[in-house]
């Protein structure tokens, strides 16, 4: 009997995730510095055009300077010119998928309310969802006009 051999196959996203958005995500998870908590938490969007933005929790010795995944790709978005984007994919090793923290729904909110959102394991599940569904009536100053390009 021969073998195929050594080859590496890349897991596939779960069904209905995005793939490449998928696999963003999980290398941001991987990346997340998380040495108190040890919740890592990867993150990764799609701007309109294309491109696509990771993030990953940073957390500090000084805790209320700690950065959750989904404000890091955001931050990452906003600083190349982005101002929304179509989907989020959230990657947690949790039992459970787990779902952004109140303030990171706002963050969400002011770029990209009607967003699809992926919430997304280490085993496979996945809750689908959009950012309005996880933050009903939420708050705006008013109109967003600075840099509606996108
Ligand atoms: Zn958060």
């Amino acid at each position: 009997m021969t073998s195929e051999g050594a080859t590496t196959t890349e897991p596939a996203a779960p069904a209905g995730v995005p793939h490449d958005l998928w696999l963003a995500a999980r290398e941001a998870y991987r990346n997340a510095y998380a040495p108190y908590s040890r919740f890592r938490v990867g993150a990764a969007l799609r701007a309109p055009d294309g491109r696509v933005f990771p993030g990953a929790n940073v957390e500090n010795s000084s805790f209320g300077l700690t950065r959750c995944a989904e404000q890091s790709a955001v931050q990452a978005l906003a600083t190349s010119g982005g101002r929304g984007f179509d989907e989020l994919v959230v990657y947690t090793g949790s039992p459970q998928p787990s779902s952004p923290c109140g303030a990171c729904r706002q963050v969400l909110f002011e770029f990209a309310p009607d967003a699809k959102v992926y919430l997304v394991n280490e085993a496979g599940d996945v809750i689908a969802t959009t950012v309005a569904d996880l933050l009903p009536l939420g708050f705006r100053l008013g109109p967003a006009t600075e840099g509606a390009a996108g």
